[in-house]
Formats: C-alpha cells, structure tokens, sequence
C-alpha cells in the first residue's frame, strides 16, 4: 500500500510502499478509504509528541473496510 511517511519533524512527507503484517489477535486490517490530519498529528509532525516517534504515518482518524481479522 502507499502512504504519506513522516520521517523528521517539520520536513514533507514522503509518498511510499509499505507494507504491515497480518493482524494479532484483537486486531484488524483496515482498508483506509480517506482520513484527516489532526491537532494530533500536526503536534507530531512538529515534534512536540514524546509518544510519536518517526518513522510514521499520520492520520489516525481513518475510515475504510475491515479487510482482515486476527483471531479472537
Ligand atoms: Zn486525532
């Protein structure tokens, strides 16, 4: 899949394939379909989040298709 990396603060994200493993248990795979940047994001982008840290994809407030289930 593609998606807009976060790789330093302040910087251009940068269009690339990644690609995630198959769901654990209690997780799953979402086909993102469109999301939003955030207060959130922007204070990671900004690299104000002690949580966040690079590499990352932003835009935790997706919407999409469940794809995959992991057990449970
Ligand atoms: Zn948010």
């Amino acid at each position: 899949m593609r998606a807009a990396v976060m790789h330093e603060a302040n910087r251009p994200l940068t269009i690339e394939d990644v690609s995630i493993e198959s769901p654990r248990a209690g997780e799953v795979v979402v086909r993102i379909a469109a999301s939003g940047v955030c207060r959130s994001d922007l204070h990671a982008w900004h690299g104000r989040t002690a949580f966040i840290k690079p590499p990352v994809v932003l835009g935790h407030e997706g919407a999409g298709t469940v794809v995959e289930v992991g057990p449970g």
